[in-house]
C-alpha cells in the first residue's frame, strides 16, 4: 500500500485549473469574439451608410450647384442670343456691358449664319472672334444646326482655361462666349467635407474637367481607363459608389452623380481611413478593452477558482496522503457549508471510520499474535518434550528388537516391530511440527557445509526403497554425470526435503515407478521426485504447499500425515534461494521439482 505514490506534480496538460481555465478562456474568447464580430460589424455598417449618405447628400448637392451654374450661364447666352441683332451692332459697348455683369464669361460673339460676327466682347484679348476658321468649326456648325453645343476645356495663350459655349440665336445666327473653368472649379474647390473629402468632375470622355487640383485639369488628365470611371459611366443615371485606389494612388471611398444635361459626373471622395475612422477606434478601443476585461476576468476566475475549489481539493489530498501514511488522527475542516464541505465531513468520517477498525484490528492482531506466540511456544516445548521420552521408547525399543534384553519369539518380535514403527512416525510427526513451529517464528537455521549429492541421494534411497518394495513399486534413481561430486548446502534439510518428497510419491502411488533424479540445470541444480501416483488436481496444487492442507486426506493411507511436509519443504526451499515446481495430472502421477542455487544465498550462510 504504502508502494502506491500520490503525483505530487501533474503535468500542466491534466491539472484541473489549467483544464477549467483553458475551457473558461475558450469559451469566453469565442462568445466575445463573437460578440465583438457583432458590434464592429454593426459599426462598420452604420459608418458606411453614414458616409455613403453624407457623400450622396454632397454630390447631389454639388451636382445641382455645377448644373444650375451652367444653367444660369446658358441661360444667359439664350437671353443675348434673343437681342436684336441692330441693337448690338448699335454700340459695341452693349454688348460689353453683358460681359462685365457676367463674371464667369470670358468672351461673348455674335454671329450671323455664315459665321461672320457682327458683335463681340471679351476680357483681356479676343479669341474666337479672331478666328478665321468659324465656319469649319464644330461649335459653330453644332449651333448654327440648332443645338447647343458644350465644348472641352482649353487653356488660352496666357494660360487661362476655358471652354467654349454656343447656343442657336435668332434668325439662324449663332452666340457663342468662352467660359472662364475656374470659375467651376471654384464651386468644385468650395465642396469639402470630413477631413479628406473632396469632389472632381469629368466628362463623358473620361477627362478630368474640374478638380481642386488646377493642375489635374491643366494637364488634360484623362482617367477613362480606371475602373471606377467605367462602372460610373456604366451605371443606371451615372450612380455608383465602391472603395477603390483612385488615379492619384489614393484608397478612397467614392460616389458618383451625374451632372444632368452635359454627360459630366460628380465624383465625390474620401480616405479610407477617414472613412473607418470610428470602425477603427472601435476596434482598438473595443478590443483593447475586452483583452483587459478578459484578462481581469481570467485573474479574478482564476483566484476564485484556486480559493474555492484548488485549495479545498489540495487540503483533501493532503489529508488522504497523511491517512494514507498512517496518520488516522488527522481530521480536514468540515464547515464548508457546500459540497466541499460535504467532501471534507465524508472523509472525515471516513478517517475516523478507519482509525476505530485499525485500533479494533490491531486489537485483533495482538490477540492472534499473542495466541499464535502461545502455540508456537507451546508447539516448541512440548515437541521438544516429547522428543526426548519418545527417543528413549525408540532406543529400548530398538535393543529389545536387536535381541539386547534376551532373544524374542516371533509373535514377540512383530508386535516389537510394530511399537518401533509406530514411535518411528510419532517422531517424524513431532519432528515435522517442531520444524513448522522454528518457521513460523522465524527461527529455523541452516548450516552449509560440503556434501556429495551422490550420496545423499544413496542413502535416501536405502531409507526409503524397503517402503516402495512393499508397495510393490518400483523405485528408481538418477544422478547426472555434469554435476559436480561435491555441492555446498545443508546436507540435513536436503535430505528432509528428499525425504519427504519421496515419502509423499511412494504414498500416493499404488503402481508403477516412482523416479528420484538429481542434475545440473543451467546455473542451478535440481531435485526432481516423479511418479505415476493419484496425482493432483489442478486447483489444488496451489494450496498443498500450505501448512496442514492436504488433498487426499480422507484416504486411509498406511502412512498418515499432517500435511505439514510440502510446506517445510517450501520453506527450507525458499531459505535456501531456490523454488520448487509442480507438475502434475490426476491419475497419471506428479512430478515436483526443487530448484537451488550451486551457490548459497548470502544471508543464509
Ligand atoms: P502429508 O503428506 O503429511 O499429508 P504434505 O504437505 O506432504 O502432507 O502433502 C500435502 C498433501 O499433498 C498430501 O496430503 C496429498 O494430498 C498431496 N500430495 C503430496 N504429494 C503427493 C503426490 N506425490 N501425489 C499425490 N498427492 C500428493
Amino acid at each position: 500500500m504504502a508502494d502506491t505514490q500520490v503525483p505530487s506534480v501533474i503535468s500542466l496538460k491534466k491539472s484541473l485549473h489549467v483544464r477549467v481555465m483553458s475551457a473558461m478562456g475558450i469559451v469566453l474568447s469565442i462568445a466575445v469574439l463573437l460578440c465583438l464580430a457583432l458590434v464592429i460589424n454593426f459599426i462598420y455598417h452604420t459608418e458606411k451608410d453614414s458616409w455613403q449618405s453624407r457623400q450622396q447628400e454632397v454630390s447631389r448637392s454639388a451636382s445641382r450647384t455645377v448644373g444650375s451654374f451652367m444653367g444660369q450661364v446658358r441661360e444667359y447666352l439664350n437671353l443675348i442670343s434673343l437681342l436684336d441683332r441692330r441693337y448690338l451692332e448699335a454700340d459695341p459697348q452693349n454688348l460689353f456691358k453683358l460681359l462685365h455683369q457676367n463674371p464667369a464669361f470670358l468672351e461673348i460673339i455674335c454671329l450671323d449664319e455664315y459665321g461672320n460676327v457682327f458683335a463681340s466682347a471679351y476680357r483681356e484679348t479676343p479669341l474666337l472672334a479672331n478666328l478665321f476658321t468659324i465656319p469649319q468649326s464644330t461649335w459653330f456648325i453644332e449651333a448654327v444646326a440648332g443645338r447647343d453645343y458644350v465644348g472641352e476645356v482649353q487653356v488660352s495663350a496666357t494660360d487661362e482655361p476655358y471652354m467654349i459655349l454656343a447656343v442657336p440665336a435668332l434668325g439662324g445666327g449663332v452666340v457663342a462666349a468662352r467660359l472662364r473653368m475656374s470659375v467651376l472649379w471654384d464651386v468644385v474647390s468650395e465642396i469639402k467635407f470630413g477631413q479628406t473629402g473632396r469632389a472632381y468632375v469629368i466628362n463623358h470622355m473620361g477627362y478630368v474637367i474640374a478638380h481642386p487640383n488646377r493642375e489635374v485639369v491643366l494637364n488634360n488628365t484623362i482617367i477613362a481607363d480606371r475602373p471606377e470611371v467605367a462602372a460610373a459611366l456604366q451605371a443606371a443615371d451615372n450612380e455608383w459608389s465602391g472603395a477603390y485606389r483612385n488615379f492619384e494612388n489614393q484608397d478612397v471611398v467614392g460616389v458618383t452623380m451625374p451632372i444632368s444635361n452635359y454627360g459630366w459626373v460628380m465624383f465625390t471622395e474620401i480616405s479610407q481611413p477617414e472613412s473607418l475612422a470610428t470602425t477603427s477606434y472601435a476596434l482598438l478601443a473595443l478590443g483593447g478593452g475586452t483583452l483587459l476585461a478578459g484578462f481581469l476576468l481570467n485573474l479574478v476566475v482564476g483566484r476564485l477558482l484556486i480559493r474555492i475549489v484548488l485549495e479545498p481539493v489540495k487540503r483533501l489530498r493532503e489529508g488522504a496522503e497523511m491517512v494514507g501514511r498512517g496518520n488516522l488522527d488527522y481530521r480536514l475542516d468540515g464547515d464548508r457549508p457546500d459540497e466541499l464541505g460535504q467532501v471534507a465531513a465524508a472523509f472525515n468520517f471516513m478517517a475516523a471510520g478507519l482509525q476505530e477498525r485499525e485500533s479494533a484490528l490491531a486489537q485483533a492482531r495482538d490477540r492472534a499474535l499473542a495466541a499464535s506466540n502461545f502455540k508456537s511456544r507451546l508447539l516448541a516445548n512440548v515437541s521438544h518434550d516429547l522428543r526426548t521420552p519418545l527417543n528413549g521408547i525408540i532406543g529400548y525399543t530398538d535393543m529389545l528388537n536387536e535381541g539386547a534384553f534376551g532373544s524374542l519369539s516371533e509373535q514377540q518380535l512383530s508386535i516389537v516391530g510394530r511399537v518401533l514403527g509406530h514411535a518411528q512416525r510419532l517422531l517424524n510427526l513431532i519432528n515435522n511440527l517442531l520444524d513448522q513451529a522454528q518457521i513460523e517464528a522465524g527461527r529455523l537455521e541452516l548450516h552449509y557445509e560440503p556434501f556429495n549429492p551422490a550420496k545423499l541421494l544413496g542413502e535416501v534411497e536405502s531409507i526409503t526403497s524397503f517402503l516402495a518394495q512393499r508397495k510393490g513399486l518400483e523405485l528408481v534413481t538418477e544422478i547426472d554425470p555434469e554435476l559436480p561430486n561435491t555441492l555446498i548446502g545443508d546436507r540435513v534439510r536436503l535430505q528432509q526435503v528428499l525425504m519427504n518428497l519421496v515419502v509423499n510419491a511412494i504414498k500416493f502411488t499404488e503402481k508403477g515407478l516412482v523416479c528420484v533424479r538429481v542434475y545440473s540445470r543451467g546455473q542451478r541444480w535440481a531435485i526432481e521426485v516423479s511418479d505415476t501416483g493419484i496425482g493432483i488436481p489442478a486447483e489444488a496444487q496451489e494450496y498443498i504447499f500450505n501448512p496442514f492442507r492436504q488433498v487426499h486426506a480422507s484416504l486411509n493411507h498406511e502412512i498418515e500425515g499432517l500435511g505439514l511436509g510440502l510446506s517445510i519443504v517450501q520453506e527450507l526451499t525458499r531459505l535456501m534461494g531456490g523454488e520448487i515446481r509442480l507438475v502434475s495430472r490426476v491419475g497419471l502421477g506428479s512430478t515436483f521439482t526443487v530448484l537451488l542455487p550451486f551457490e548459497p544465498p548470502k544471508e543464509g550462510v
